[in-house]
């Protein structure tokens, strides 16, 4: 790094909630085309809540809840930790599961009494031949809402779809604003589905939108915008950006996700809010702009 970009590494942002790891990176900064957001936990709080329960006839709330929980109590995921939330919050304990299994990026498996219950998104359904035809207007309402619709399905049979979410950040629709006047174009990029992620990202005022994304394919997803538009920078907090975040010409981590975004990144947002991102941007368009 030359000593200029040393100098603004080590002292300036640091009082405005920017951490600079890597000095180039704010010099590079300034030459950003397109800036790409994951969207749970970077945009989002990262803190998804239930706000709606279908069930098929025959289902209670409760009994649907029920098999929900049992196999979500075998992951960790922000989905899971929701929908196990709303179990105790009504008092449902989650039932013996056998056989559990994750599928990244789609949900997850398990047996309950016997039976295989499999819970989550219309991608996984579709790929073991649950049939989602009745269900179609409650799954597009709930994502036209801006929610994750997680499905539930008893052997081959959709019980029901609990909808999940997640509260954007308070400063996230003014950082994107912001950075869109500064001419930055701006896109989001997650594993959620494409009504969902269409609906945040409408929310926000993000123009494009990758949505469906598996966990490893979000730094080929970088690559391809490398190719279209030239140097790109990425922010994300999770274990699956991290990949994601080393290849953009400028990685940036949310301060308060995972450890392996934080080593990862060349810039880490200490606080965790988006305004920091437009600090960033500043700083390094002040600092360089004269100096080629
Ligand atoms: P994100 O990009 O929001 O972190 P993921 O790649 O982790 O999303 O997951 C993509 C989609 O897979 C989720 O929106 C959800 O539909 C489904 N999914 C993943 N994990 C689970 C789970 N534990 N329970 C239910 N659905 C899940
Ligand atoms: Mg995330």
């Amino acid at each position: 790094a030359t000593p200029t970009a040393l100098m603004v590494g080590s002292g300036m942002g640091a009082e405005n909630g920017v951490l600079i790891r890597n000095g180039e990176a704010i010099q590079t900064m300034k030459d950003v085309h397109t800036i790409v957001f994951d969207k749970t936990g970077t945009i989002t709080k990262g803190q998804p809540e239930v706000t709606d329960i279908i069930t098929a006839q025959n289902y209670s709330h409760r009994k649907l809840l029920k098999l929900a929980a049992g196999v979500e109590a075998g992951s960790e995921h922000p989905l899971a930790i929701a929908i196990l939330n709303k179990a105790r919050e009504e008092n449902v304990k989650p039932p013996e599961i056998k056989g559990f299994e994750s599928i990244t990026g789609k949900g997850v498996k398990g047996r309950i009494d016997g039976e295989n219950v499999l819970v989550g998104s219309r991608r996984l359904m579709e790929e073991n031949d649950v049939d989602l035809s009745g269900f179609i207007r409650d799954l597009n309402r709930l994502e036209e809402e801006a929610k994750t619709a997680i499905i539930v399905a008893r052997e081959k049979e959709v019980i029901g779809i609990v909808a999940i979410a997640d509260a954007l950040k308070e400063d996230s629709i003014k950082a994107i604003r912001e950075l869109k006047e500064s001419g930055l174009k701006t896109a989001m990029i997650t594993g959620d589905n494409e009504r969902t992620a269409r609906a945040i990202a409408r929310k926000v005022g993000i123009d494009y939108v990758v949505a469906g994304v598996l966990p490893d394919g979000k730094v080929e997803e970088i690559r391809k915008l490398q190719r279209k538009s030239g140097v790109i920078a990425m922010v994300g907090d999770g274990i699956n950006d991290a990949p994601a975040l080393t290849q953009a010409n400028v990685g940036i981590a949310i301060g308060t996700g995972t450890d392996i975004a934080i080593e990862s990144s060349d810039i880490t947002l200490v606080r965790g809010d988006l305004s920091a991102v437009v600090t960033a941007v500043k700083l390094s368009r002040a600092t360089f702009r004269k100096i080629r």
